[in-house]
């Protein structure tokens, strides 16, 4: 009897503790006041982003996309079946730059593109678009004083068209070797249309961790899924009139997934905001002082070239420092929790 009643005691004393749980959640729920959640991670953005990161915040933030939908569609894009209506030269042309002893600006006014120079060869990172790559990449490096067809590696960060344009001309005219992510490689398999003139073929598969490696100096590739599923970031060190400079890149910016309703909107930002905060670690790990993008409204790379020529004895302009590169990754989180934190309202109220 007695270890009967002492069980039932227990058990009621289970069962009240899951009752009062549950009372607490419901209310803790009712309670919850999203918009005061979503003005708090904004207001930590915008304090992040201070005067450095601001194009970031802009467009992660204040100026969230709406996408209800995968890409699916394949196309033949209209700057490849209408040449005529290629954006005019003066809308992207930049001149390329040396930033570092090594490391070299090869991009356009908005897009970026950045060349690695070791005694082997060239590593090359992104290649715009198939309209302006041989322009601004192989015309930019003979500019430099560099030899394009000594490219060895050409990273493509993610599979878009503002960043994979030149690759297949690169891989066909200098042999050189094509890394991607897998389920970027996947998607130029799937739509050849959309990827006219942009489809090298598959080479090289980027996993985590993995080191591209040449002439003695290396690059180490993470894999940032988000912006699309095969996105990857990379951490290297290039020399700043000697003294070793350690760089990483943006994992992705955009948050160019379906994120206007919960599902799988809430997801999608779980699965950036991950990829943010492993790519902050990997930049405190690497002790990277310097952030660069492939889409200059994040460092303002043009900018920052046009300030290398007024350098004289001053600060590198790109090298902001570790604490600015972390306020970078900080501003992406907060911005993407933001909007996290709205589809949770979405899904537990029914309105935004
Ligand atoms: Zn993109």
């Amino acid at each position: 009897m007695k270890s009967i009643s002492a069980r039932t005691v227990g058990s009621c004393l289970i069962v009240g503790a899951l009752a009062v749980a549950a009372i607490k959640a419901q209310s803790t729920n009712q309670a919850r006041d999203f918009d005061a959640e979503i003005r708090t991670a904004v207001a930590s953005a915008k304090q992040a982003a201070g005067f450095e990161w601001q194009g970031a915040l802009v467009r992660t933030c204040l100026q969230p996309p709406q996408i209800g939908a995968e890409n699916t569609s394949d196309t033949i894009p209209g700057y490849i079946s209408k040449p005529a209506s290629t954006p005019a030269r003066s809308t992207w042309f930049a001149d390329p730059a040396k930033v570092f002893d090594d490391f070299y600006f090869v991009g356009g006014k908005i897009h970026s593109a950045w060349a690695l120079t070791t005694s082997e060869g060239i590593i090359l990172f992104d290649t715009i678009y198939p309209y302006n790559s041989d322009e601004l990449i192989v015309g930019g490096l003979k500019k430099l004083g560099l030899d394009p067809t000594t490219i060895k590696y050409v990273l493509v960060t993610h599979g878009h068209g503002d960043h994979i344009g030149g690759a297949e001309m690169l891989q066909k005219e200098f042999g050189a070797k094509v890394v991607m992510g897998g389920p970027d490689w996947d998607a130029v398999e799937k739509y050849p249309n959309r990827f006219t003139t942009m489809a090298p073929k598959r080479e090289i598969v980027a996993t985590d961790g993995m080191r591209i490696t040449l002439g003695g100096k290396s690059v180490t590739l993470w894999l940032t899924p988000g912006h699309t599923p095969g996105t990857f970031a990379f951490t290297t060190t290039v020399l700043d009139r000697g003294k070793p400079v350690n760089i990483v890149s943006s994992a992705g910016v955009a948050t160019s997934f379906i994120n206007n309703r919960p599902d799988p909107g809430i997801k999608n930002y779980q699965i950036y905001l991950d990829t943010q905060k492993k790519i902050a670690a990997k930049a405190s790990e690497t002790k990277a002082t310097v952030l660069i993008s492939n889409h200059s409204e994040f460092d303002d790379a043009v900018d920052k070239n046009r300030m290398l020529a007024g350098r004289g004895d001053g600060p590198h302009p790109y090298e902001v420092g570790a604490d600015s590169v972390q306020n970078f990754f900080k501003v992406l989180q907060n911005c993407a929790r933001a909007a996290q934190i709205g589809l949770e309202k979405q899904a537990a109220t029914g309105s935004r």
